[in-house]
């Protein structure tokens, strides 16, 4: 507790600046939830801090934030290790994630967004410490297909999911996706739609326990909310532009 006031009277400026977005995104994610008639409290504020400094991170926290996204596993580690008195955190990796990368992974997050393939899964499942919970995971999907290799197609997601319901030290939650920048707020929720009809077959399909849509930034945060998301990842409309 001492080293979070030492950061809060060494950063007091950022603090507010902060303090004041986090609030203007929570309340965003408010306006966004009640427009759609939905129950504020179902979506999430992840808020992404990759290139962000573990003080940064500190400040966020004594502003009430406790989930955290980071996409570079060995940044991530530094700032654990930091904060580790920071118990209540719940971490997610939201980033492309390497075969060499999954024991680090699966020892030290509670949440990952970013799987996209079956040998990835069963290395985070083998993987996974027995004293920890199963890992909550969601499959990225390449939703426009082209803008980015990361994800599985939709055509190949339903033999993913049903791969990855079986791995016992993994719970299968539901579905992350990225997609292209665009403006127009009919086009992002175009796109969000498609997820969130992904994520409703593979619960036809028998799929139990899928409840998450991972979707949204700071840029299309209300579409993705319009369309069902459960979390928003939110980065620099919290903590300014990445350096
Ligand atoms: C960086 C990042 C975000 C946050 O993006 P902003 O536009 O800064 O809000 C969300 N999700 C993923 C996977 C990211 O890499």
């Amino acid at each position: 507790m001492g080293q979070l006031l030492m950061f809060r009277g060494h950063f007091l400026i950022t603090m507010h600046t902060i303090d004041d977005k986090l609030a203007k995104v929570t309340e965003r994610i408010q306006q966004a939830a009640l427009a759609a008639g939905r129950i504020s409290g179902t979506v999430r504020l992840i808020a992404v801090s990759k290139t962000q400094s573990a003080a940064v991170v500190a400040q966020a926290y004594a502003c009430g934030q406790r989930l955290f996204g980071e996409n570079y596993l060995q940044e991530a580690l530094e700032k654990q290790t930091a904060l580790n008195l920071l118990t209540d955190i719940e971490w997610h990796f939201i980033g492309p994630i390497q075969s060499n990368k999954t024991r680090a992974i699966a020892e030290n997050f509670a949440w990952i967004h970013s799987i996209d393939r079956e040998k990835t899964a069963q290395r985070l499942n083998d993987q996974r410490p027995e004293n920890l919970l199963p890992l909550q995971v969601c499959l990225q999907v390449n939703i426009d297909d082209e803008t980015t290799k990361s994800g599985i197609s939709l055509t190949e997601l339903p033999m993913l999911a049903r791969a990855v319901s079986q791995l016992p030290r993994l719970q299968l939650r539901g579905l992350m996706c990225i997609p292209a920048p665009v403006n127009n707020p009919e086009q992002q929720r175009a796109v969000f739609a498609k997820l969130r009809q992904a994520l409703a077959d593979l619960q036809a399909k028998g799929l139990q326990g899928l409840d998450t849509l991972s979707m949204g930034m700071s840029g299309d945060m209300e579409a993705a909310i319009a369309e069902g998301a459960t979390f928003v990842r939110v980065g620099s409309d919290i903590f300014g532009a990445r350096v």
